[in-house]
């Protein structure tokens, strides 16, 4: 399965996933259409699938306008953002699995950025024939597409869920190996390592990463994708239990010291 990132709107990534033996493709939360149908037409793939994380406009925008041109994709969403993702067909709950190619997705409900939120998550395909593969594939890593919930260096915000909600969706992200990749739906990062530098000062790790995201911003090459070890170091997001950010913020908790963080971060 190859992975392919493409900024659209201000700030956005829409990740469409490639299939090349079947030449088949799916989309993980299509903006807007366009990037999508230039894409699938460069690689000469059909889309077979939409994998929608939750109902926000930057994620679902285009979904229609790809629909039109693939009747026969099927969109996939959560069961509690029923009635809000256009032309949802697929409505999934926590455990369920959806295939595309020779890979299989683990859903992971996960509310707090709004109450219906899931993640996809590809893992490792273990027992793959590397003679079948192409060095671009990505087989030996696992792929987490967590929407707005993970941010690189950061969270998305609480619309409709609260600390105690997001803690426990992201606690269960953070216990997957630390070698996935994670594929968040913004360019959120510099700006995110920023914020957690002043919770934060002492982070070595944490330092360096914001020297290096600074360089890349700079260049203009993306941040995304993160993986969970770089974050569970870097991101007080995923650190809510760590002396030195409960030290900051204070909260006797975690979902208090999540609560107060995500307070200061609103602010900020
Ligand atoms: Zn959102
Ligand atoms: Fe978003």
């Amino acid at each position: 399965m190859d992975i392919y990132r493409l900024p659209a709107l201000s700030d956005n990534y829409i990740f469409l996933l490639h299939d090349p033996i079947q030449q088949i493709a799916a989309v993980v939360d299509p903006a807007e259409a366009e990037p999508v149908l230039a894409q699938l037409k460069a690689l000469g793939a059909e889309l077979v699938a939409i994998f929608n994380t939750h109902h926000h406009g930057d994620h679902v925008g285009g979904n229609r306008t790809l629909l039109q041109q693939f009747p026969r994709a099927t969109v996939y969403a959560g069961d509690k953002d029923r009635g809000r993702i256009p032309g949802q067909q697929v409505f999934l709950q926590d455990g369920d699995r959806v295939t595309f190619g020779q890979r299989t997705a683990q859903v992971f409900f996960i509310p707090g950025h709004t109450r219906g939120h899931i993640a996809y998550y590809f893992p490792p395909l273990e027992d793959s024939d590397p003679a079948t593969l192409t060095a671009s594939q990505s087989e030996a890593s696992g792929e987490l597409f967590c929407g707005d919930t993970i941010f690189a260096g950061g969270c998305g915000r609480l619309f409709e869920g609260t600390p105690a909600q997001m803690v426990d969706s992201i606690g269960r992200l953070r216990l997957l190996p630390d070698n996935t990749r994670i594929w968040c739906a913004h360019e959120y990062t510099l700006g995110n390592l920023k914020f957690a530098l002043t919770i934060e000062p002492k982070n070595q790790a944490l330092v360096q990463r914001l020297e290096t995201v600074k360089t890349m911003r700079s260049r203009h090459e993306p941040t995304v994708p993160s993986t969970i070890s770089v974050e569970k170091a870097t991101n007080p997001f995923l650190r809510w239990d760590q002396p030195e950010v409960i030290a900051a913020v204070g909260g006797d908790s975690p979902s208090r010291t999540f609560g107060k963080l995500r307070g200061k971060k609103d602010l900020f």
